[in-house]
């Protein structure tokens, strides 16, 4: 029998790449490749320039990065390509500046970041503001801001601030090097990953009790990398190193992470009050702990707002041995609460329960404060 409608021009699994009316287009990696070799970085890289018809790369290289993987990358790529190569150090807007003058001066039509989160931000943002295709090769796995739209940056006063950014257009997760990166960058990649589930808690919350908007989908992605991860908690132990499942949960997380802040068009999936609590660390100038750490101890208070499921990201943090209170990362409980007490400061216009908490009753936040950080301190004999 004919049928009556038109013969399709594709095949029926093959999405029209038009615009649909009510379909959303939120920009995502329109490449993303987990490879376990340098050959296989090299291979996937090389066949994504070509698709894109992209010519002229510029690597953007930290010294970290230029060692583990990306000096055999611009050995690979220039035996085809032009290829042009910046060092960067540190993740600062004067390095932004200077990234964008050599994309300038060398015609370059893409950036290509290899190396930590540090280079990546420098990447990330530099093509924007070049208006360049930006390319994502994480040499860690130490937080979220692998293939996140947003770029945290120092500028030229000292302050650091986050700064809307393009994702990346690819993403190549070389899984072989974050593997070997030391075990401390992936504990806090782990714990950046679990507060995914206080923030979306949170971010319910302020959707609830102050309007914000709220995304379903955008919810579940930052949900479901984190799942990823708790579901595994009952297989890790402080001491024993980590399996490659392990790390390619986290890494699958991380990037579900991203993706779900790019749909959001912010990072509220995965940042709330825990996140307030590092921010608040970082503006004090207070202790040694890297940002998934500090993370972590804001997550020991922050889950204790709602109870529930949440318990579980204390169970998580505990079982890989990440810190849980301000003194195993250099900070007093004195400083902490006093940090705490600025977090409704650190984000204007982030509503959190916390945020709300302090300003309406400080001393419950303090008593909350004393129950989870120095109950916790004796009762886990704090490592890292
Ligand atoms: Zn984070």
């Amino acid at each position: 029998m004919t049928s009556v409608f038109p013969a399709a021009s594709a095949p029926a699994d093959v999405l029209p790449s038009v615009p649909v009316r009510g379909v959303r287009a939120p920009e995502l990696p329109s490449s993303l490749v987990f490879a376990h070799s340098d050959a296989a970085v090299a291979d996937a890289l090389a066949q994504t320039l070509a698709e894109l018809e992209l010519r002229r790369p510029l690597f953007a290289l930290g010294r970290a990065g230029r060692n583990l993987l990306g000096r055999s990358l611009v050995i690979d790529c220039g035996a085809q390509l032009e290829c042009a190569t910046v060092e960067t150090a540190g993740a600062t807007l004067d390095e932004v500046d200077r990234l964008q003058h050599v994309a300038l001066e060398e015609k370059a039509d893409v950036i290509i970041s290899c190396g930590g989160g540090q280079t990546l931000d420098v990447g990330k943002y530099g093509a924007t503001r070049a208006l360049l295709p930006f390319f994502a090769i994480p040499t860690q796995a130490s937080h979220d801001g692998i293939c996140s739209p947003v770029a945290v940056l120092r500028g030229a006063d000292g302050r650091v601030s986050s700064y809307g950014a393009r994702a990346p257009a690819a993403l190549f997760v070389p899984v072989h090097v974050v593997s070997r990166a030391p075990r401390r960058t992936l504990v806090s990649g782990m714990a950046d990953l679990a507060a995914n589930l206080i923030a979306v808690e949170d971010w319910r919350w302020a959707h609830r009790v102050s309007g914000e908007p709220y995304d379903d989908y955008a919810a579940l992605l930052a949900q479901s990398g984190a799942r990823l991860l708790i579901g595994r908690r009952h297989l890790f132990a402080r001491e024993r190193p980590f399996a490659a499942e392990d790390v390619e949960s986290l890494v699958h997380g991380l990037v579900l992470s991203g993706l779900a802040m790019a749909l959001a068009r912010s990072s509220r999936p995965c940042s709330g009050p825990e996140h307030l609590i590092s921010h608040a660390f970082d503006a004090l100038g207070l202790g040694t702990g890297s940002h998934g750490e500090q993370v972590g101890v804001g997550s020991v208070l922050a889950s204790r707002l709602y109870g529930g499921e949440l318990g579980q990201v204390v169970e998580l943090l505990r079982s890989i041995g990440a810190p849980t209170t301000p003194r195993a990362i250099g900070i007093s409980f004195e400083d902490a609460v006093r940090a705490l007490k600025i977090t409704y400061q650190v984000r204007p216009g982030r509503h959190t329960l916390l945020s709300r908490a302090v300003t309406a009753d400080p001393e419950f936040v303090v008593d909350l404060a004393r129950n989870s950080w120095l109950d916790s301190d004796a009762s886990a004999g704090e490592g890292r």
